[in-house]
């Protein structure tokens, strides 16, 4: 039988520009045993060694940023500023990871009869099953800790955007990593990722992705109490006071859920102004929705590329379309290329119900809905009336305010008078259905650990 592959699109041009071998049970299995073997030895390695490889591994790959950014405009279609800072922010992670390496610290815990402290062990072989919004870091973001606290990684990357993850992969070994201890697996999700799901050899799960299947995920990892993270969808607010610099929340709005063409679980799609400065807020959104750049990702100009793929245009349209025409909607939009590849225009709409699928649902595109509020109890009503609660900005002058309202929100990454939800060294996580766990930030390592507590008896 012939192995099944994967084709990969530039969602800008529509055009297949790598066809991939996609991984079965039979290949998950075997890469499974690889990996353990080459756990063994890398948990036993002295920190410092492990820190000094992942340090290696995080200066090959700052050599090949460039490669890296190129290949992610041509397979995911970011714009080539975006795919540079992603590059990096898979260097900079492997470089704070490393540094964790020797600090995973236990504990010493006063107790009757002896001396009694934990230790931090490895998990084993963990499997980071990522989605294609934001391949690269998204996979970095479970490798970097997972290898740092001395596991074995399994990557599946999305159907749609293996080509960084397998260029990552070389990387690794071209930086002295040992063989099995990083492998990539393409595939399809229900064979590829299903398999890394079920198998028993697999110690823990890190999953990106959609909400349905990040909870179909966690019923099979139930089966087995198998460890599981999870960063699921977003619907994120963008809370507007009458007291902000509403100029400044105005200008700061277009890229809040534009970046990445809104294919960003942290996209401030739920913009919420204050009555009283609702029609000027309006009045300065419309020239800044319009001024967006829109086109070729390659192009150093561009602010905004296509969206991933013709499925994903689809679902996009089939949110705005009915909502457009509805009573009293305004549709505020911006330009888009005409052509082939998966274009869609930066979309506002106003006037739409509160309730709409457009205003609760994660549409995973570049539209956003703008309504309006009337004090800080209403404004937290409508911010929390989601599933979601991933991030959130509030933007006020009074920054007393600010925090009462950010820390009413239910969500897990709050940014004052900015839109900034993703660093290195912060953590990163939802509420509610938006995830499970954290990733990133001073804990990350903890993560793919286990807590062992041993105590030593005194007594004569
Ligand atoms: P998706 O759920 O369709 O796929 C994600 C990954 O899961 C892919 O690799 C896919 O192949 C795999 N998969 C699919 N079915 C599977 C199964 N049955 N078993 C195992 N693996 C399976 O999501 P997507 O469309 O690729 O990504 C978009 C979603 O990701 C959005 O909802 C977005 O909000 C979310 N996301 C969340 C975060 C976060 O940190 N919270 C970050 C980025 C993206």
């Amino acid at each position: 039988m012939s192995q099944p592959t994967l084709d990969v699109l530039n969602p800008a041009t529509a055009e297949v520009i790598a066809t991939v071998p996609a991984a079965s049970p039979a290949d998950v299995d075997a890469a499974v045993v690889r990996a353990t073997a080459a756990q063994r030895p890398w948990a036993a390695a002295a920190p410092a060694d492990r820190a000094r490889l992942l340090r290696r591994f995080a200066t090959v790959v700052d050599e090949h940023i460039e490669e890296l950014a190129q290949l992610e405009v041509r397979e995911a279609g970011h714009t080539i500023g975006n795919a540079r800072w992603e590059a990096g922010n898979v260097r900079d992670l492997l470089d704070y990871s490393a540094g964790g390496a020797e600090r995973l610290l236990g504990r010493q815990i006063p107790v009757a009869g002896g001396i009694d402290f934990t230790v931090l062990e490895p998990l084993g072989v963990i499997g980071v099953i990522a989605p294609w919004n934001f391949p690269m870091p998204i996979a970095a973001w479970g490798l970097a800790p997972a290898l740092a606290a001395g596991n074995a990684v399994l990557l599946k990357p999305a159907e749609t955007t293996p080509l960084t993850a397998l260029r990552l992969a070389e990387l690794a070994l071209e930086a002295g990593l040992p063989e099995g201890l990083f492998q990539v697996l393409p595939g399809e999700g229900p064979v590829a990722g299903s398999a890394l799901v079920e198998h028993p050899g697999i110690a823990k799960i890190v999953f990106t992705g959609s909400t349905r299947t990040g909870k179909h995920i966690m019923t099979r990892c139930a089966e087995r109490v198998k460890r599981l993270t999870l960063e699921l969808g977003g619907k994120s607010p963008n809370i507007v006071f009458a007291d902000a610099d509403v100029e400044a929340a105005a200008a700061a709005t277009p890229m809040s859920f534009l970046d990445n063409a809104g294919q960003d679980c942290c996209a401030r799609t739920r913009i919420l102004v204050e009555r009283s400065v609702y029609d000027r807020f309006l009045e300065l959104l419309v020239p800044t929705v319009a001024a967006v750049v829109v086109g070729d990702p390659a192009d150093e100009r561009t602010q905004m590329g296509p969206l991933i793929s013709a499925a994903q245009l689809d679902r996009v349209r089939g949110f705005v379309d009915g909502d457009r025409g509805a009573d009293g909607v305004r549709a505020i939009l911006g330009n888009s290329p005409e052509g082939p590849g998966f274009w869609y225009p930066p979309t506002v709409l106003a006037g739409v119900a509160a309730d709409a699928p457009v205003a609760v649902d994660e549409v995973f595109g570049p539209v956003a809905v703008v309504l309006p509020f009337d004090g800080e109890e209403d404004a937290l009503r409508l911010a929390n009336a989601t599933d979601y609660g991933l991030a959130g900005s509030v933007w006020s002058r009074d920054i007393g305010r600010a925090l009462r309202v950010g820390q009413g929100l239910r969500a897990g990454n709050l940014s004052v008078n900015s839109h900034s939800s993703v660093r290195y060294s912060t953590p990163f996580g939802g509420y509610k259905q938006s995830g499970l766990g954290r990733e990133l930030g001073p804990d990350a390592l903890a993560a793919f650990t286990e807590t062992k507590n041993i105590f030593i008896s005194t007594e004569a």
